[in-house]
């Protein structure tokens, strides 16, 4: 929809500032994300933590003209002469009434999801199982905030015959604003579980929250079983058409009689008001079975035909929630999102792949399948899929299916090929000269995109570290929280981030516009430049032959001695380098390396005073106990002698010089000695050093069975017969061992792994590259997925075993574990 910016300034009372005509089509609130310029507006939101004024000259630059701000810029009229300023009191707001305003335009049935668990899955089964009877509009991915909600309501278009839009909430008080933009006309509670509790004072206030998006929903869909939230909505909202489903109470509207669970497919009948039916759902758990109920209860009640749902139902697809990063063959790296291919997951894939910086040279390259099920007629849905391309900065695009084939002439990309199938591809040239580029793969499951992923993925050793990029974003906001807005923040990504991999987790956090990144070593620095990072980077150890690399890469080194110092300037002039940016150290008490805060003072300023080759651009100092109450009293210490020391240096130079002293642990213990800067680390890959507590779980180590063997209970396993049994046991062989950073201080039974859920102690030595475990009386085979330690086992518990820290045992984990990323 296509609005005037009159109309748009009319409906969120917004005072106009500037002339010019402009119109909008698409919201922005994160200005990375622009993707069509001349029709966009933009939300100047602010956060805690961040400003959208502070982007209006960029976007601006970038061709944005219509902006909703809290404040127009003074000098509008000279520097944004084409532009028009929407001034309301809150941008965040006027963003929320944009969005009721249009929703109500359109007005068309919601079904309104929420719940603690599930609300991505039934929204998007209920478009693959709707769509072939009537156009549906969805939130894309899961955009369910405050935030998010606004932007998927914009979708819904004149074509639209039916909304489904997810809404979440992490706090008491936000569900009221979702509920009046979104204004389900059917409500849809998944199950009520403990994520994020902590906002919460007790599970039934949190029900209770989820339940207000229903305030206005002529139905509510929602099991019967679970009793609180039975008992709440009965209370509530007695008034409605309750469509309760239940698999033990056959007087609810919806009587599941029988869930028949079989090897790879589960058959459920049902009784809906007197008349049977039945349906065949390709998958097994739990979670699939209620959300497919969910699902059904919401054809029932929309009374489309229940026999095609029924049909359909047999060929659902997971959702698969995450977009992953993986090593490909010949250079490559392969972004895959099998997340289902529409057009909007589609632009939110495309500029996460041209948000990841990336070396010079390397293409980006697109494999799309036909787009299934949008409405729109085919010339219409490719040509707005060419555009995203060329805004996205594609350069080579191969498209899959013949619908896409039929529309080759509206795709304006320099390289482009189209194939019918899937095989047709594998069987072409093309596909052997996939070489050095980044792939986003983006496909329907139909056209078989699991094979093409198996042909271009990297064969990876069956032990990998998967790192879970959003849970890094979480830890971030979580630390800032702490900071205020002006506030820096340098990431520490020294030893291959925490054993994450610094080039993908410095990518993320580039992307999140941390101030500095920390390496230990240039040739870390070297590897992130050459790897597209541009943010500033400071090496904390640089090495005396490595001062080249530093001035040639732009790595601002750390000085905590005389004789590096010399050095350094030495090598500066050498190279003809005039104000090269450097981090004075003060040892305040840590007593590794550092300046004197009091005693070294005078020779040093006098030092730096003296040439002009380096530049002090921060002085810092590291606490020895932040981590503990014990130490409190000598951090007392350390501080005021880095306040003393610091303002000595500051007070010799007439720039501002950042001053620093907090770690994570500083961070949350001393938040009012944030100074000018914060050093994140452990905190960032998800452990708190405070109290080990574990924040988002970042990095899970996990591993395959590769054998199982049932051993009597007289036999031993392992070297040295260490491992003795005392009863028939069941033995698995996973291939992780102490090569791998699998600590031998776990075996002989003082640790274990989860073999699908189940806790399996390690059996005898771990051997090199093997380990043993007891997996007698668990449900498990050969190829079940094992964890080491993450979403399920936090690395604290090995660490503690190991009688060491979490920094040991997550940057002990070896190079020959491949990593994995992914976003949620
Ligand atoms: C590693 C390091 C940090 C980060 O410490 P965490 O305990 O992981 O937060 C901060 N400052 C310096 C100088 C470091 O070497």
């Amino acid at each position: 929809m296509i609005y005037t910016i009159d109309k748009i300034a009319e409906v969120i009372h917004g005072q106009r500032v500037g002339t010019a005509f402009t119109h909008v089509a698409f919201l922005l609130t994160d200005s990375r994300s622009l993707g069509f310029p001349e029709e966009t507006l933009f939300f100047a939101l602010k956060t805690e933590r961040n400003d959208g004024h502070r982007y209006i000259p960029e976007l601006y630059q970038r061709g944005v003209r219509s902006f909703v701000v809290e404040e127009a810029p003074s000098d509008w009229a000279e520097s944004y002469p084409e532009a028009n300023f929407l001034v309301v009191d809150s941008s965040f707001k006027a963003l929320q009434t944009l969005a009721r305003w249009h929703r109500e335009c359109i007005s068309v049935p919601v079904v309104g999801i929420t719940g603690s668990n599930g609300k991505t899955v039934v929204k998007e089964w209920l478009f693959q199982l709707l769509s072939p009877q009537m156009n549906i509009t969805r939130s894309p991915r899961s955009y369910n905030s405050q935030v998010g909600v606004p932007l998927s309501l914009w979708l819904l278009n004149e074509q639209t015959q039916l909304g489904v839009i997810e809404a979440g909430i992490s706090q008491p008080g936000e569900m009221e604003a979702l509920q009046q933009m979104i204004q389900p006309t059917v409500g849809v509670l998944t199950s009520i579980g403990g994520a994020h509790q902590e906002n919460f004072s007790s599970l039934e206030e949190k029900c209770r929250e989820k339940l207000r998006l229903f305030a206005s929903s002529r139905a509510i869909i929602y099991c019967a079983d679970d009793e609180l939230a039975a008992r709440l909505i009965r209370e509530t909202y007695a008034d409605r058409q309750l469509v309760a489903w239940s698999m033990k109470s056959a007087a609810c509207p919806l009587y599941i009689n029988k869930v028949e669970k079989r090897a790879s497919e589960t058959i459920i009948e049902f009784v809906y008001q007197g008349a049977a039916g039945s349906y065949t759902l390709p998958l097994i758990d739990d979670a699939s079975v209620q959300n497919s109920i969910h699902c059904i209860a919401v054809a029932l009640y929309l009374q489309v035909g229940v026999d095609e749902i029924c049909a359909q139902m047999a060929r659902l697809e997971p959702v698969a929630m995450r977009l992953e990063v993986k090593e490909g063959q010949h250079g490559c790296t392969l972004i895959n999102d099998s997340y289902n291919s529409d057009i909007h997951s589609l632009d939110i894939a495309l500029d996460f792949m041209n948000r990841r910086p990336d070396h010079d040279g390397r293409k980006r390259t697109l494999i799309l399948s036909d787009i299934q099920q949008t409405g729109m007629d085919d010339a219409t849905l490719y040509c707005k899929v060419s555009d995203l391309i060329s805004t996205r900065g594609v350069q080579k695009f191969i498209g899959i299916g013949p619908h896409i084939k039929a529309q080759s002439a509206l795709f304006g990309v320099a390289e482009r090929f189209f194939f019918d199938s899937c095989e047709e591809l594998i069987r072409a040239p093309e596909f052997a000269q996939l070489r050095n580029e980044v792939i986003l793969l983006k496909g329907a499951r139909s056209f078989g995109f699991d094979q093409l992923t198996e042909l271009l993925v990297k064969k990876v050793h069956e032990t990998i570290l998967e790192v879970n990029l959003s849970a890094l974003v979480s830890n971030l906001n979580y630390y800032r929280s702490f900071l205020h807005p002006t506030t820096k923040l340098v990431c520490m990504i020294k030893a291959d981030g925490y054993g994450a991999g610094a080039v993908e987790v410095a990518k993320t956090l580039q992307d999140h516009r941390v101030d500095y990144l920390a390496v230990a070593v240039a040739d870390e620095g070297v590897a992130l430049r050459n790897n597209g990072i541009t943010a500033n980077i400071m090496v904390m150890n640089p090495e005396m032959s490595s001062f080249k690399t530093l001035f040639d890469y732009r790595l601002e080194p750390e000085v905590y001695s005389f004789r590096l110092l010399d050095a350094l300037v030495r090598a500066a002039r050498h190279h003809g380098v005039a104000g090269f940016p450097v981090h004075v150290k003060l040892d305040t008490g840590m007593h590794r390396l550092g300046f004197h805060p009091v005693a070294d003072m005078d020779e040093l300023i006098s030092r730096l005073q003296g040439q002009r080759a380096l530049i002090p651009r921060s002085v810092f100092s590291h606490f020895a106990g932040a981590d503990s109450d014990e130490l409190d009293a000598f951090s007392d210490e350390q501080f005021a002698l880095f306040a003393q020391g610091s303002e000595r240096l500051q007070a010799a130079f007439s720039h501002k010089i950042l001053r620093h002293i907090c770690n994570s642990a500083g961070i949350e213990h001393f938040p009012e000695r944030q100074m000018d800067m914060c050093r994140l680390g452990l905190g960032l890959y998800g452990v708190s050093p405070r109290d080990n507590r574990v924040l988002a779980n970042v990095c899970t180590l996990k591993t395959t069975i590769l054998q199982m063997r049932e051993v009597p209970a007289t036999e031993t396993v392992g070297y040295g017969r260490r491992g003795v049994l005392g009863r028939d046991s069941v033995i698995a062989a996973v291939p992780i061992g102490y090569a791998d950073g699998l600590s031998r201080k776990l075996g002989n039974g003082r640790s274990f792994a989860l073999v699908n859920g189940k806790e399996a102690p390690y059996v005898g030595n771990i051997c090199m590259d093997v380990a043993m475990l007891d997996v007698t009386g668990i449900d498990c085979e050969e190829g079940d997925s094992v964890e080491i330690f993450g979403d399920h086992l936090p690395v604290t518990r090995l660490s503690d075993v190991m009688d060491t820290i979490p920094y040991e045992v997550l940057t002990g984990i070896s190079n020959r574990v491949k990593r994995v990323y992914f976003q949620d």
